[in-house]
């Protein structure tokens, strides 16, 4: 008797585990391998799973099992290596596997969807009977049955390349001489060979820093090597040079960027570069389109995919190079659901191919600058910019005691009116969109609260209305208190709405451009005020971090920010990081054209050391600081973090959750001086959504221990009856407040 083979399928469900089911009742079947899709019955219904291992003993009886239902593929979606950092990203971020593997696959392909194909035409057994000579009197049938005679089969796009009309094509159909198949699109694979010319344009003269940073890049194994150098350094072009030399080895590239990074110009500059196919995979795709880049991804016809955070997990042919520019992005990691940081799993994915990773950013994240240090990733820095440029001067401007114009100083207001005076640009950066963070009566106190969240409603003039930036929901603006109805509704706080009035009504022969997620909510509101803004006559652009990310602004000469203090006072251990690169980023936006730029910060409390350390142009001088303070402080990057999140309406429930959670984590390792707990406290905003939300923080100097210990407390909080009504989930290197 033959044993019985068991499959190990996941399915996207909040379980951390597997289900076993028997091979498939047609005895055709071969061992189906790893990563292929198939369908099974599960509850009532009948879902898409992907097998993941065989075994010869299950601990299910025998006769409790079903057997699978339908075998999608013929060979696994997902490549081998791929599924290993997919089952690695499972365990690492301890969230189930079924839905883990789901995020490496389009939409379509995991509701059971086929692969992109293509339809085709070939002869039908009475076509291929038919005498010679046959339909000499329909010299166009003629033609095409000759040609299906000569191929087996020809695509519509074949036939009407050969001449074939729609109706010829028809014709022979309703005769039933043809008749249509369909075949999955695969090739031509993306092969440079060494004779195609893979370039479009000649690449550029590399600087010295940036020639020996190419040259340090080893490409036939893996390392990690961080590139950084300030906006304008010409990262991108080491990148695009990079590239260049793993196509003609027919190596395929992977490059992630931010989504906010991904726009018409980034692509028309790889565009202009090479001649191999490039695949985009970013938000704004339709799910067909979506399915279309990532196969051209899969089965090798795109030498280039350019994606965000999600395109970490997409399948290559024949990967040779990952490149994470901006790496320091927090949008890299997810923040819910799969908390995975993209970054982190292009790192394994790079190690797991062995293929070289470049890390590039202007202001690297204190992960990787502490990497360098460890001698775990090479530190490669290009200096200067191109164009000639000269690095801009900082002035650091004490409000303190000063009257303010609605958050403008008087020694901004006078810089501001210089530039525009002497046909310059001007950024302004607030990092708060709206008109008004609050909204308060002068006569009774009363303030807009949102009902759902412990936050104030922000006051917006554009779309006019009171808005939670937590939740979303909405309100109209009163007319009058509705505690004492008095008239006396006063705005507290700035907005980028408020400012633009204000500088609008400062400025009233110059134009305003706001841009804030408001402002460029429609599609290619963004482009279009790009050009405006690059035809260079006098303008003053105001807005939020969108300013500072991407967008290269030549005519800007002065940068304004507006209020750089509430970092410097915020609960999250990364806010003052954050900072930093935000307002480096933000004053790298300055002076790029021929004239040089000025850096205007507004604080009161200039003489903090990061001001100085950020204004003698020195990110890395600024990063070190606060890396020894983390250090002091047994904070990440030097110890390892995990943050268990509990969030209930009623706040008790939430709360008790996680202090068993403690109670748990504690009787397994009792008294271990190298783990830290922290909490259960509540979050930063303790409502939010209707929710009250707990978070109890896990810090460990050793990862292992750390992850060991998650592992345990993920399997207590599924097993645990009450934790299955609370929402809970693990953060592993959490991004936000610890
Ligand atoms: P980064 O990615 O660091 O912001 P880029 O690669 O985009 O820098 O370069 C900034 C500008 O300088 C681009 O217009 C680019 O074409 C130009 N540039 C980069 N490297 C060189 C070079 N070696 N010679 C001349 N121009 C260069
Ligand atoms: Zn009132
Ligand atoms: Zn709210």
């Amino acid at each position: 008797m033959t044993e019985t083979l068991f499959y190990q399928v996941a399915v996207q469900s909040p379980l951390r585990r597997l289900f076993d089911y028997l091979p498939p009742d047609d005895a055709n079947v071969a061992v189906l391998p790893a990563g292929v899709r198939v369908t099974v019955p599960f509850g009532k219904r009948q879902v898409t799973a992907i097998v993941v291992s065989s075994t010869v003993s299950s601990d299910y009886p025998i006769e409790k099992l079903k057997p699978i239902t339908a075998v999608l593929d013929n060979a696994p979606l997902l490549p081998p290596i791929l599924f290993d950092v997919l089952l690695w990203a499972a365990r690492y971020y301890h969230h189930p596997l079924g839905d883990v593997l789901a995020s490496a696959m389009p939409t379509l392909l995991r509701k059971g969807g086929e692969l992109p194909s293509q339809r085709l035409w070939r002869l039908s057994t009475l076509g291929k009977g038919l005498p010679d000579g046959a339909l000499r009197r329909a010299p166009k049938q003629q033609a095409l049955l000759q040609l299906l005679q000569q191929h087996e089969t020809l695509s519509n796009d074949a036939l009407a390349a050969a001449g074939i009309s729609a109706a010829t094509i028809r014709s022979l159909k309703n005769k039933e001489l043809i008749e249509s198949c369909t075949r999955t699109i695969s090739g031509p694979a993306f092969d440079a060979d060494g004779k195609i010319d893979i370039l479009t344009e000649a690449p550029l003269d590399l600087s010295d820093d940036q020639q020996k940073a190419l040259e340090r890049i080893e490409l036939h194994s893996y390392h990690s090597y961080l590139i950084d150098g300030e906006t304008g350094s010409g990262k991108t072009e080491v990148y695009l040079q990079a590239i260049a030399k793993v196509l003609r080895y027919s190596r395929q590239a992977l490059v992630l960027i931010p989504e906010i990074n991904l726009s018409p110009q980034t692509l028309a500059r790889f565009q202009a570069r090479f001649s191999c196919r490039i695949a985009l995979i970013h938000s704004g795709l339709s799910e067909r389109q979506r399915l279309e880049a990532w196969w051209a991804a899969a089965n090798g016809t795109a030498g280039i995919v350019i994606g965000t955070r999600s395109a970490a997990f997409v399948p290559m042919k024949s990967p040779g190079i990952i490149i994470v520019d901006e790496e320091h992005d927090s949008s890299f990691k997810q923040q819910e659901g799969f908390r995975y940081s993209a970054r982190d799993v292009a790192v394994m994915r790079a190690k797991r191919e062995n293929i070289p990773l470049l890390l590039g950013s202007a202001t690297p994240s204190l992960e990787s600058l502490h990497n360098c240090q460890q001698e775990r990733y090479h530190h490669l820095s290009i200096k200067g910019r191109h164009g000639g440029a000269s690095q801009a001067s900082w002035q650091l401007v004490d409000i303190r005691h000063s009257q303010l114009n609605t958050g403008f100083s008087q020694t901004v207001i006078e810089a501001i009116n210089m530039q525009l005076a002497e046909g310059n640009q001007v950024l302004v950066f607030l990092n708060r969109r709206g008109f008004a963070p609050t909204l308060m009566c002068h006569d009774c106190g009363w303030v807009a609260n949102c009902r759902h969240c412990d936050a104030h409603l922000t006051v917006h003039t554009s779309r006019p209305g009171l808005l939670c930036h937590h939740c979303e929901s909405q309100q109209p603006l009163p007319s009058a208190c509705p505690e004492c109805n008095s008239q006396q509704l006063n705005y507290l706080g700035q907005g980028t709405e408020r400012s633009e009035a204000t500088l609008k009504a400062l400025f009233p022969d110059t134009t305003v451009h706001r841009v804030d997620r408001d402002s460029t909510g429609r599609k290619h509101a963004m482009e279009g005020l790009l050009t405006q803004v690059n035809k260079n006559s006098p303008c003053i652009l105001v807005g939020t971090q969108m300013l500072a990310k991407g967008h290269h602004f030549p005519g800007v000469t002065l940068v304004v920010v507006l209020d750089a203090d509430t970092a410097l006072f915020s609960a999250d251990f990364r806010a003052l990081e954050k900072m930093g690169q935000l307002i480096t980023q933000v004053a790298g936006r300055a002076g790029r054209g021929d004239k040089p730029g000025v850096v205007m910060i507004q604080s009161h409390h200039c003489e903090h050391p990061v001001f100085e350390l950020l204004s003698q142009h020195s990110y890395a001088k600024f990063a070190q600081h606060i890396l020894r303070e983390r250090q002091f402080s047994d904070m990440p990057p030097f110890t390892n973090a995990a943050l268990i999140r509990a969030e209930f309406h009623r706040r008790e429930d939430a709360f008790n959750l996680l202090q068993r959670a403690r109670d748990f984590l504690e009787s397994q390792r009792p008294s271990n001086p190298a783990l830290r707990y922290l909490g259960p406290f509540p979050a930063a905003m303790e409502k939010r959504g209707g929710r009250y939300r707990y978070q109890l923080t896990l810090i460990g100097a050793e990862r292992r221990d750390l992850q060991s210990l998650l592992s345990r407390l993920s399997h207590w909080l599924e097993q645990n009856k009450s934790a299955r009504k609370i929402r809970w989930s693990i953060d592993v290197d959490p991004q936000e407040s610890i």
